[in-house]
């Protein structure tokens, strides 16, 4: 510990660090920082929109813009050159789709921002499973175009299954932006027109009202991204704020950092030196240099050699954090994506069965016990089992409607049990939230997502 760590130390009656004095000492003049994902059906215009808004914001160099200028112009596919900001592989160029999740940072006026561009493509949902699970606010994207918007959000489409993924991953405040407005002419009534479809949906997927803000933009002319709108026939009917704005105005993701230590592994790499790295989210608590952390569900103890937030070395790391973890004290084979790192005084459950509670998605065929699934924990992907139906419950106050019911069709709600193939680390929504959520995929479509009511 440095002695500005001593200082802090001594300032609780007990001896102890005060976690949350510590975090003020440490980051009391930074701004708020947001992890931020973008969803939206696949050729809404997100990658272009979120090119455009880097390059406005100064975030791309101007040789770079050059670079993907020319190109773009010799593949014919100019309107391409801002979305290739985010596409960086050139695999991802040549089909015109983003297909990892890349990290990008700006700033606004009180946040710092973590861009986590989810991919739209249907297979690719798992990646985008990733980038929102550690995201605290979303950008949903819809094409106005007419027609368009209609095929992204009728069956079949990608907008309802992100919107209902990110929420039940934990995001609460939506900024959704009616984009390529440009090609209706900025439109008000086709405008309003998708936003009431938007609102009740929205609103059935478990979003407030006041959480979410509609926005009319253009990606590609970059009408009201980082500053108020110039197009004339926007200026005439919308008063409201731009993006950029309405990003600033999200509130900054509450840091639990006074309970026990947990993080869970989303990447486990060979670092520069010795020991090897994971990355992750700090869900919990503190970590510091030199502690020692429980790696489960194996239940391995390992050191923790040093730390880093993009990239940048810290003596220590508080709930809320995306760090790098090195470790040491353990071998690299036995720590994996999924994996939570715990406090050995205070660790995580380990459990191959649990009981949770589910919203069933629109589902062609009933649940019945033995239903097998894919269990999406955090970054965890095991298959699983609905091993019991215990109760099917009332949508609306969250009561028992029926006891043991033999199916479970679509659009309902209910308690089951679920077996999954091996012992996984998770815990009791109500004791942890971060890492009580799970979700449940059949060939390559959510069916449900639920929180952990028991660990069995
Ligand atoms: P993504 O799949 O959601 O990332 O979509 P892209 O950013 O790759 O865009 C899909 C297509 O829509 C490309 O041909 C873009 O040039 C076009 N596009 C994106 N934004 C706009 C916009 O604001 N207006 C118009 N007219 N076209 C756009």
């Amino acid at each position: 510990l440095s002695s500005d760590g001593d200082d802090v130390r001594v300032s609780r009656k007990d001896g102890k660090i005060d976690p949350e004095a510590r975090f003020k000492k440490e980051r009391g003049d930074e701004k708020d920082h947001l992890y931020m994902v973008v969803i939206g059906h696949v050729d809404a215009g997100k990658s272009t929109l979120m090119g455009r808004l880097l390059c406005d914001l100064g975030q791309v160099n101007k040789k770079t813009m050059h670079k993907y200028e020319q190109e773009s112009k010799k593949l014919g596919k100019q309107s391409f050159m801002y979305a290739w900001v985010l596409d960086e592989t050139g695999e991802e160029r040549n089909r015109g789709i983003t297909m990892d999740v890349g990290r990008y940072q700006f700033e606004t006026k009180t946040k710092e921002v973590t861009l986590l561009d989810a991919p739209g493509h249907k297979d690719f949902i798992p990646n985008m499973i990733s980038g929102a699970g550690q995201a605290d606010v979303g950008v949903l994207v819809v094409d106005a175009t007419r027609g368009e918007f209609e095929t992204g959000f009728d069956l079949g489409g990608q907008t309802r299954e992100h919107a209902l993924l990110v929420r039940s991953l934990g995001v609460t405040q939506l900024a959704v932006v009616i984009n390529k407005l440009d090609t209706v002419s900025w439109s008000k009534d086709r405008f309003e027109e998708i936003v009431q479809k938007l609102k009740t949906f929205l609103k059935q997927a478990g979003f407030k009202e006041n959480d979410v803000t509609f926005v009319p933009c253009s990606g590609l002319t970059g009408q009201n991204l980082v500053k108020p709108p110039t197009e004339n026939e926007l200026l005439e009917w919308y008063k409201g704020p731009c993006l950029l704005e309405v990003i600033d105005k999200f509130r900054a993701p509450a840091r639990p950092i006074t309970k026990p230590f947990k993080f869970s592994v989303n990447d486990v790499f060979k670092g520069t030196g010795t020991g090897f790295c994971v990355a992750g989210r700090v869900e919990t608590g503190v970590l510091n240099t030199g502690d020692k952390v429980l790696v489960c569900p194996n239940k391995d103890l390992a050191a923790v050699k040093s730390l880093a937030i993009e990239e940048v070395s810290k003596v220590v790391v508080f709930a809320g954090d995306q760090a790098t973890v090195t470790l040491s004290g353990i071998e690299m084979q036995n720590v994996s994506v999924g994996n939570i790192l715990c406090d050995p005084g205070n660790p995580v459950q380990v459990s191959s069965r649990f009981e949770a509670r589910i919203v069933i998605f629109n589902i062609a065929v009933p649940i019945t016990k033995g239903y097998s699934v894919v269990l999406h924990h955090q970054s965890l992907v095991e298959p699983a089992v609905i091993s019991k139906l215990t109760s099917q419950l009332n949508k609306s106050n969250g009561e028992v409607q029926k006891k043991h019911p033999r199916f479970l069709s679509k659009n309902s709600s209910a308690i089951v049990e679920i077996s999954v193939s091996k012992p996984i680390a998770l815990e009791v929504y109500s004791e942890c939230k971060e890492l009580g959520r799970v979700m449940l995929r059949v060939g390559g479509a959510t069916i449900a997502a639920g929180l952990v009511t028991k660990v069995l």
